[in-house]
């Protein structure tokens, strides 16, 4: 009676899910400070002063009905073009709203990705692991195409080109990139970047039609170090996917964008395609009030100062205990290596000390945890010495 594809769909728990229910579950018996909670991807940092400021003065000026109507479909023209201006404050481009589409998110703005590219079921995309996992229903159950999965560099987890190369067939619409990256918290340099174009360029060239970049960014101010390299420079057929919901702590309120540039093949047949996609997906418009309160979000930065002590932190304390991993550059998840070479079986042990970290298993890379640290210090402080005990377990057993 119903899809079945849906029907079991809406019956999986993510992993991650099911963690953190676990974990509210034992908080009840335990206490909840006893509960190390490293599954999910909620910023710890509070929204920034001046977006509730924002809030108070739109409510305070502004009438119910322009603050809550409808807007256009793809959002406001006064906010787009705040937008814009800004991308091109900061990345040198000359855009204009006519080129920025308005979405609950990043997750809607890649949704509509998808279903835009995909014009048959042979149609193919690639991700890159390791990878966000929704990918994998947003391509196939959303937009009816394929996801193929390139395996990773797990030493930097940069890209491994030889693996991604032979993910690349005439079916290949996308490929997605997600840098900064969740779970590795990798950044791609730039150098990186300029191979990933050539190799796009020429196997674009070589199948007659344009592999597009779908550039996933929602962490794309969360960075250490160097910048990200703004992808849509270096590769013309890039659509970048953005959100609000990571870089001002505002995921519960569903607001990011997709960027179609002006450089993409047959721009205006794209933007028109993304908005004919939002349209079928019942997508109307992104929410009104946060349109208006990310109209000022240019010349704001983020706050990473709380996550790069957090990283500093965990680095140092796992390091010490014998893990090894690749320093994060970027995003607020630390992706180790786990002795035994099995994330599954390591995050069921640490469930045994209330330690709660993802199998790496399902970003399509094994033999490693996903632990994001966008979390309380003192919690990253007391469980240190809990990972510590699991490695000596994990060693003591090793040596019998
Ligand atoms: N892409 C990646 C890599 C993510 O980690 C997330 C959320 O955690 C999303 C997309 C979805 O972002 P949003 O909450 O803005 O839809």
């Amino acid at each position: 009676m119903f899809a079945k594809e849906m029907v079991e769909l809406g019956n999986q728990r993510s992993v991650i899910r099911e963690l953190f229910e676990y974990g509210n579950q034992r908080a009840k018996v335990v206490g909840k400070e006893n509960v190390f909670d490293f599954s999910l991807g909620n910023p710890s940092v509070p929204a920034p002063q001046w977006v509730g400021d924002r809030l108070q003065e739109l409510l305070d000026t502004q009438s119910p009905m322009a603050l809550h109507s409808y807007t256009s479909a793809p959002g406001d023209m006064q906010v787009r073009n705040a937008v814009a201006t800004d991308l091109n404050h900061r990345f040198g481009t000359q855009y204009s709203g006519e080129s920025l589409y308005l979405t609950a998110g990043a997750a809607a703005a890649l949704c509509a990705c998808f279903r835009a590219l995909t014009e048959s079921p042979t149609d193919e995309f690639v991700a890159i692991a390791p990878y966000f996992p929704e990918y994998k229903c947003f391509v196939e159950q959303g937009a009816g195409a394929t996801l193929r999965v390139a395996e990773a560099d797990t030493k930097e987890f940069q890209i491994d080109f030889d693996q991604l190369e032979q993910c690349l067939n005439p079916n290949t619409r996308g490929v997605i990139v997600n840098s900064p990256n969740n779970p590795s918290g990798a950044v791609y340099h730039l150098e990186t970047v300029q191979r990933l174009a050539q190799l796009l360029e020429r196997k674009s060239k070589e199948y007659g039609h344009p592999i597009f970049i779908i550039s996933d960014e929602p962490y794309r101010e969360i960075v250490y170090t160097e910048e990200t390299p703004f992808l849509p420079n270096y590769y013309k057929d890039t659509l970048v996917c953005y959100s609000w919901s990571k870089s001002l702590s505002l995921p519960g309120e569903r607001i990011g964008y997709v960027l179609v540039p002006p450089t993409v093949t047959n721009a205006k047949e794209a933007y028109d395609a993304i908005c004919g996609a939002g349209r079928s997906l019942g997508y109307v418009n992104a929410p009104s009030l946060f349109q208006k309160v990310i109209a000022c979000a240019g010349g704001h930065k983020a706050e990473v100062e709380a996550y790069r002590k957090n990283r500093d932190l965990l680095c140092e304390g796992l390091k010490q205990a014998g893990y090894s991993f690749a320093v994060p550059q970027g995003a607020f998840y630390l992706f180790p290596a786990v002795p035994g070479g099995n994330g599954e079986e390591f995050s069921k042990r640490a469930m045994k000390y209330d330690l709660l970290v993802v199998p790496g298993e399902g970003f399509g890379c094994p033999g490693h945890i996903r632990i994001s640290y966008c979390v309380a210090e003192d919690t990253i402080r007391r469980a240190l010495p809990l990972f510590t005990k699991l490695m000596e377990e994990y060693q003591s057993s090793a040596k019998q």
